[in-house]
């Protein structure tokens, strides 16, 4: 049985890797002094709401995606970097060109840093990039909260020491992708290249440094159904939880290009998840956690046919009560009107086919060396 888990292993890597070959070499070569995004929008700011700007700087990518692991299946982050080089310079301009969506706004402020893979890289952005970043982000008084995105090899004693020191009494979060708590989805279904003790630990080393951390749940992994990714997502909320993390961010696939999600989607072998399954995940996940814990969703291309979805009817309405909910983590933002796709849904978690993997299960037993 193992021998046939490393097996279906290979193929998933290699599939992976066949889906997103051309698009590396394919870069574009992208002004090093700006970010690859930039937005400011409202959000949730400890008890009250304020202003965050999330920002992704360019750099040459992430490296498990750069790796011959090929990086994971559903993400095509590569694609915002750029082939060319991003010195630290290069880095503090792009930062710059970001707080400026800032100017003039009240406290307090919430500042998200996303890379096309991980801030505490060093490889991707070097240290005296990061600690020049932090030092200004420390010195802004109105910026209360601080998140950075970084995979959890990264998240070590000294770059949380380093965090800690320059951000001083800054709510900060370390943002990282857990995907799922379940080691046989995470390796089989995304790729993700590491272990659930390996986020575990990293929580735990941030704790310890009284840094926080942010879970990013993937709703519907390829290769599962929507019964088994529903089931999934509410599990790993709840074991995020377990594990200490102070904030879920719960994430519906939408299909990015270049990507084995996008191959499996062109061939009618995927469908992002419904909106309804959204709905569920997030009201099961409320009425079971503390309140302390906040669960937070913006579905990225909520209603299209490349992100979460139901009959086209229904759909904004979905995604407002979502946004509303995150906003306010009030769960009776969630209650929406019944549509007459809503028995289709129902009928699909009833009876869609066997998952590739059955969840609880088999997998979990079987994952001793995943
Ligand atoms: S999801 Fe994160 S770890 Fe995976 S390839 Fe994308 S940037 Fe890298
Ligand atoms: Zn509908």
């Amino acid at each position: 049985m193992v021998e046939a888990i490393e097996d279906l292993g290979r193929i998933v890597r290699e599939a992976n890797i066949r889906a997103r070959k051309s698009s590396i070499s394919r870069r574009k070569t992208r002004d090093p002094s700006r970010p690859a995004a930039k937005w400011v929008a409202s959000a949730p700011i400890g008890k009250t709401t304020g202003t965050a700007l999330s920002l992704v700087l360019s750099t040459h990518g992430c490296s498990h995606a750069l790796s011959d692991a090929g990086g994971c299946t559903m993400c095509s982050y590569l694609l915002d970097g750029t082939s060319g080089e991003v010195s630290a310079d290069n880095l503090l301009s792009q930062f710059d060109n970001g707080m400026e969506g800032l100017a003039g706004e009240p406290a307090p402020l919430s500042v998200k840093i996303y890379t096309s893979g991980s801030f505490l890289d060093e490889s991707e952005v070097p240290l005296d990039a990061r600690n020049s970043i932090l030092d200004r982000l420390g010195g802004d008084e109105r910026v209360r909260e601080v998140v950075l995105e970084s995979r959890p090899e990264y998240v070590t004693d000294s770059a949380l020491e380093s965090i800690a020191q320059r951000l001083q009494d800054r709510h900060t979060e370390i943002g990282m992708g857990l995907e799922s708590s379940n080691d046989f989805v995470r390796r089989m279904c995304i790729n993700k290249g590491f272990r659930t003790e390996d986020f575990t630990s990293a929580v735990n080393r941030a704790l310890e440094h009284d840094i926080g951390t942010r879970a990013y749940v993937l709703v519907k992994p390829p290769f599962m159904t929507e019964r088994a990714a529903l089931e999934d997502a509410v599990q790993t909320i709840s074991d995020a939880v377990d594990m200490k993390v102070t904030t879920v961010s719960v994430n519906p696939v939408n299909i990015q290009r270049y990507t084995l999600v996008e191959h499996l989607w062109r061939r009618g072998e995927y469908r992002p998840p419904w909106l309804w399954t959204l709905i569920e995940v997030l009201r099961r996940s409320r009425k079971n956690l503390p309140s302390s814990v906040r669960i937070l969703c913006d579905p990225v291309a909520g209603g299209k046919s490349r992100g979460t979805h139901n009959c086209g009817e229904c759909d904004l309405a979905l995604v407002e009560a979502i946004r509303g909910y995150s906003l306010t983590q009030n769960i009776e933002r969630l209650q929406v009107e019944e549509c007459d796709c809503l028995p289709l849904w129902k009928h699909t978690l009833a009876h869609e086919g066997p998952s590739m993997f059955v969840h609880e299960d088999i997998a979990r037993g079987l994952l001793g060396n995943a």
